[in-house]
């Protein structure tokens, strides 16, 4: 079944999202060559655990074993942290968060340049996070499920990338996985439709090549089948009357409601 949240609920989810928002603002310059994919790992529980009663909700998960999945360059997702893995100049690095608080959880995702990299990574993650924007407007009472992947493919139109089909986004809430299943594909007007309280992780994620993808020997990391660069962008998202509201901005509740003296 799909669960329909109050405002105050949402208000919980994005206490543990703002978390997550945080944290990928202060990847942004943790992420350098040199660094392991296990010391960006630590960083992220260390930074989750230091919010009172926050866990990285990753960890353990189905026998997950690191505490959020790192994905670099040809890898889509659950990437497993390692000390062997070390970033260089050129790569892309996928870090995918989630938190547990107060019983919610709330899951978003993006994609980091290493240093320079090349016009053709940095074309991938635009579009790919413009595809996340596009889907979350499309976001609104009334739509449907199928409105969301719609954006998406509208977003890349005739560029040669590959939405990644396989894998979805999906309903958040007392668990990480909950229904409905929100695929990266779709038909305008088709798949359940939105309603208010609904709350989605919508997820794009697109290859420079090919959709199909393979899962490695170590039964986690998903790669693109060609090996061609992916990138993953995911915020939480909560449906409402009065629109789209992300729930994995860095913004808590309370600090966004205050009003900042002399600002727009
Ligand atoms: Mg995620
Ligand atoms: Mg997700």
């Amino acid at each position: 079944m799909i669960h329909l949240r109050t405002q105050e609920e949402m208000d919980a989810i994005a206490r543990g999202g703002a978390i997550i928002g945080r944290l990928h603002a202060e990847l942004a310059s943790v992420v350098r060559p040199g660094v392991s994919t296990l010391e960006i790992d630590r960083f992220a529980e260390d930074f989750i655990v230091s919010h009172d009663g926050a866990l990285a909700a990753f960890k353990g998960l189905y026998g997950f074993p690191g505490a959020v999945c790192i994905s670099v360059n040809e890898e889509v997702v659950h990437g497993i942290p390692s000390s062997g893995r070390v970033l260089e100049e050129g790569d892309i690095v996928s870090v995918d968060v989630g938190v547990r608080l107060e019983g919610w959880y709330s899951d978003s995702a993006r994609t980091f340049a290493v240093g320079e990299v090349s016009e053709g990574a940095v074309a991938l993650m635009e579009v790919t996070e413009r595809s996340l924007e596009a889907s979350i407007e499309a976001a609104v009472v009334g739509n449907h499920v199928g409105d969301i992947g719609a954006a998406v493919m509208r977003t890349v139109g005739t560029e040669s990338y590959g939405i990644i089909r396989e894998l979805v986004g999906h309903g958040v809430g007392r668990e990480l996985h909950e229904e409905p299943q929100v695929p990266n594909i779709g038909r305008a007007g088709h798949g359940p439709l939105l309603r208010e309280g609904m709350v989605l992780a919508i997820e794009p994620m697109l290859s420079a090549g090919t959709p199909r993808i393979r899962t490695l020997d170590d039964g986690w990391t998903v790669v693109t089948a060609d090996r061609s660069l992916s990138a993953h962008f995911e915020h939480t998202v909560g449906i409402t009357r009065e629109g789209p509201r992300v729930l994995t901005a860095a913004l808590a509740p309370a600090e966004a409601a205050t009003p900042i003296a002399g600002g727009a």
